[in-house]
């Protein structure tokens, strides 16, 4: 049997890749081949925490004339819907779940809280972290950044629609270089679009590694587990 190569892992998941093909709202399909797999790596031991992002919903940014801090409560309160989907998505697999908001919904979830979080993955749990930062003007790349800092994870797996980092947009330019590894300050300063500056920068302070791989096939989250090259390696 293969082993996995990390212990404690962050899984990022874009609402995008939650959306499927029809790029808004919710495909319950999707989600259910994203649960095999999280169940997949589970089971060999590793202890899965995920950050949900909230973009199949609502952006913050996409709020014209809003009120920012207005609209980015919008957009967390999109990761919320997320989690809630995939909470129920997994528990159909029989995994264990807990979802934990940085906003506090009592009657929902969990209030988020470090130790409680760390627990539940001894346990054998999968948790989920919904409402980003519980800030505006923040991403949940940071949310996925900050979280990995504060629970000791090994490695944020960074699951997008593309299958890795490239040069210039592979979607509309065929000539598009995939690179097999990036350090922070290459991805800094090239602008490479992996995360935001604030969630890079976090992950550099921290040396938090980073691995960007493509969730076309959900398989994928279990072959970056067992430490497959597939995807970008971004470390000091
Ligand atoms: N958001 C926020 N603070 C956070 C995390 C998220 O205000 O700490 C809001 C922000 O408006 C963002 C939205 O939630 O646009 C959805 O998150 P994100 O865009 O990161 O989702 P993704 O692109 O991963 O689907």
């Amino acid at each position: 049997m293969h082993r996995p190569k990390y212990k404690r892992v962050i899984l990022k998941l874009s609402g995008e890749a939650l959306a499927g093909d029809r790029g808004f709202g919710l495909d319950t399909d999707i989600i259910a081949s994203i649960s095999e797999y999280i169940k997949e790596i589970r089971d060999l031991g590793v202890e899965v925490a995920i950050v949900v992002g909230g973009g199949n919903i609502w952006r913050g940014r996409s709020g014209k004339g809003m009120d920012r801090t207005t609209a980015d409560h919008m957009g967390m309160l999109a990761t919320v819907i997320n989690a809630l989907a995939l909470q129920d998505a997994l528990e159909n697999y029989d995994i264990p779940v807990r979802v934990q908001t940085a906003i506090e919904m009592r009657q929902i979830a969990e209030p988020y809280i470090r130790r409680r979080a760390v627990r539940h993955l001894e346990k054998g749990r999968v948790v989920i972290f919904a409402s980003g930062t519980g800030n505006p003007f923040f991403s949940t790349d940071t949310t996925a950044a900050l979280r990995a800092a504060e629970i000791e994870a090994d490695v944020i797996l960074l699951a997008k629609k593309v299958d890795g980092v490239y040069d210039s947009d592979p979607i509309t330019n065929n000539d598009a270089k995939k690179f097999d590894s990036l350090t922070y300050i290459d991805v800094l300063q090239k602008g490479l679009k992996v995360m935001d500056s604030t969630a890079t920068s976090l992950c550099m302070d921290n040396g938090i590694p980073i691995i960007v791989f493509g969730l076309q096939d959900p398989e994928n989250i279990k072959r970056v587990v067992l430490g497959e090259d597939i995807g970008t390696y971004v470390k000091e």
